[in-house]
């Protein structure tokens, strides 16, 4: 075929040129459309994962191009010893469609929330000195991957190889109140936690546990970070996850989504703790560029117009409710959890094998916390898309069982 892109040649150079540090299916897209996405073999699959929660408004979105499009031809970076339109536009639509802050604006996730445990123990130092700076994390939580935040995060394989560490950071047990009392100290100066818990297999905070860790840290002047990274932008059927629960952070971290796929991380804090940054306390040099702050103006806008999040509660009850009809017919189905387009369906058996088999029926789709199929397509996403999967999934488990 003229000008057919030999698939083995990019894995083999691919192999020899790139860090092995994931493990990646034999196969490369070239291009994508809606929620459908399209490999060099012509190939189509229905995008269930959309690039990690990234691709809110799934491929190929007109607004969001001609945005990229358009800033691109003007300007792609310039320095923060300058005032940012784009920037300060998108921090604004943050702000009003959160809480009273301020933002600053980093290039990813882990970034995010190194930015926000940085804000709060600069807040706390200013206060009351050097000692209050531990941070909380939850068990089951994932922050990142850089040194601060893998800290934050609870899985020790990640860790492992990767000492020393830095200090100041500890667990509670997820939706375990006592536990969370017996780790709160004077020295404490945040929490973080993720409203659903994502890479630790969609696990949702209870209400009433969050609620009584935001009144304990406002008795011990403690400050609430929301890690919205992958609970944000729509995705659980609100803006932020935050908001299904009475409680409003100190804090919060955004990501994935906010640019529909630029590279871009968020910290957004209330006036009070984001003045504890003054000029030359942090910084990034790509943080905040032109171009994917024009990406997420486009994003958010585009998520607050065609209500997205409305979509996605909507669309996410349909999509529950045909999970539960699963687990009541097949018995490697143990549990469905989530809300909204974030959706996990718990399994007695290793993930794996049903992510490849779904990948070979043309279905995007991945397995977190070994035994958990996590769904997170774009918000756009329709009930027909999702009645296909539930067929091949039926088809899926229905072989397993047999063959068990
Ligand atoms: C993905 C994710 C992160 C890390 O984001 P990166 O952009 O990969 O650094 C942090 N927290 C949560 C909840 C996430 O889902």
């Amino acid at each position: 075929m003229k000008g057919a892109v030999n698939i083995q040649n990019i894995i083999d150079e691919g192999q020899k040129y790139l860090m092995s540090n994931y493990g990646r299916f034999p196969i490369s897209f070239s291009h994508g459309e809606g929620c459908r996405v399209y490999d060099y073999n012509q190939r189509e699959y229905i995008d269930f994962l959309g690039g990690v929660a990234v691709n809110i408004l799934g491929y190929n979105n007109k607004k969001l191009n001609d945005a990229i499009a358009t800033q691109s031809q003007k300007l792609i970076h310039i320095s923060n010893y300058f005032w940012i339109d784009t920037q300060v536009k998108l921090a604004k639509l943050l702000v009003e469609n959160s809480f009273d802050g301020k933002a600053f604006f980093c290039n990813s996730g882990a970034e995010a929330n190194e930015g926000a445990v940085k804000l709060a123990r600069k807040y706390a130092y200013r206060k009351y000195g050097i000692q209050k700076n531990e941070v909380i994390a939850m068990t089951g939580s994932f922050h990142g991957r850089t040194l601060a935040t893998l800290n934050l995060t609870d899985n020790p394989k990640y860790k492992e190889g990767f000492g020393p560490h830095p200090e100041g950071f500890k667990f509670a047990k997820f939706n375990d109140i006592d536990s969370f009392k017996q780790v709160l100290t004077k020295n404490t100066c945040a929490v973080i936690f993720e409203p659903i818990q994502g890479e630790g297999g969609i696990t949702p905070i209870d209400s009433d546990f969050i609620k009584k860790v935001s009144e304990l840290c406002k008795q011990n002047d403690v400050l609430l970070i929301a890690d919205e990274i992958q609970t944000g932008m729509g995705r659980t059927g609100k803006l932020f996850g935050y908001q299904h629960h009475d409680i409003t952070p100190d804090i919060m971290t955004v990501a994935k989504g906010l640019a529909g796929g630029c590279a871009i991380g968020a910290v957004i804090a209330k006036v009070e703790v984001a003045d504890a940054f003054q000029s030359g306390d942090h910084g990034s040099t790509f943080g905040g560029n032109p171009l994917a702050c024009a990406a997420g103006v486009a994003t958010l806008e585009t998520i607050l117009d065609d209500e997205l999040a409305e979509n996605a509660e909507k669309i996410g009850e349909y999509f529950k409710l045909k999970l539960q009809y699963l687990s009541q017919k097949y018995s490697v189905v143990k549990a469905v959890r989530g809300h909204g387009l974030m959706l996990g369906l718990e399994l007695s058996i290793p993930g794996a094998a049903v992510v490849q088999k779904a990948l070979y029926k043309g279905f995007l789709i991945n397995c977190t916390a070994t035994n958990v199929l996590r769904f997170i397509p774009p918000l756009i996403i329709g009930t027909s898309e999702i009645d296909l999967l539930i067929e091949i999934l039926s088809e899926i488990f229905e072989e397993l069982e047999l063959a068990a």
